[in-house]
């Protein structure tokens, strides 16, 4: 199981929609059907995969996923790059994971 410090989710009403999020850190974010992109774990940094879709597991603001540490360079990079400035990082909060429902 990774480590992790933080936490990362996206208000989806401000996504552009540009993709730049998954191409600096494909491990954390996807791209939805619908032209937003979502925060996601992989299962190689926490044995099992959850996407942020609305679908399994709730999106926007209560779509919260972990950063595994080795991941956090990537994904504060991919936070500064952001068009739309709506990836949040937050510090990590065992309450939010487990309200989150996922
Ligand atoms: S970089 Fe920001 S605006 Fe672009 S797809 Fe990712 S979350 Fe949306």
């Amino acid at each position: 199981m990774a480590e992790t410090q933080l936490m990362v989710w996206i208000d989806q009403d401000l996504c552009t929609g540009d993709g730049i999020c998954e191409e600096i850190a494909p491990d954390v974010f996807l791209g939805r059907d619908d032209g937003l992109w979502v925060v996601k774990e992989e299962a190689s940094h926490f044995g099992k995969t959850i996407i942020f879709d609305g679908n399994e597991a709730p999106d926007g603001s209560r779509g919260v996923a972990r950063v595994p540490d080795s991941q956090v360079a990537d994904v504060v990079d991919a936070a500064t790059e952001c068009p739309g400035e709506c990836i949040m990082i937050e510090p990590y909060d065992p309450e939010v994971m487990a309200a989150r429902g996922a």
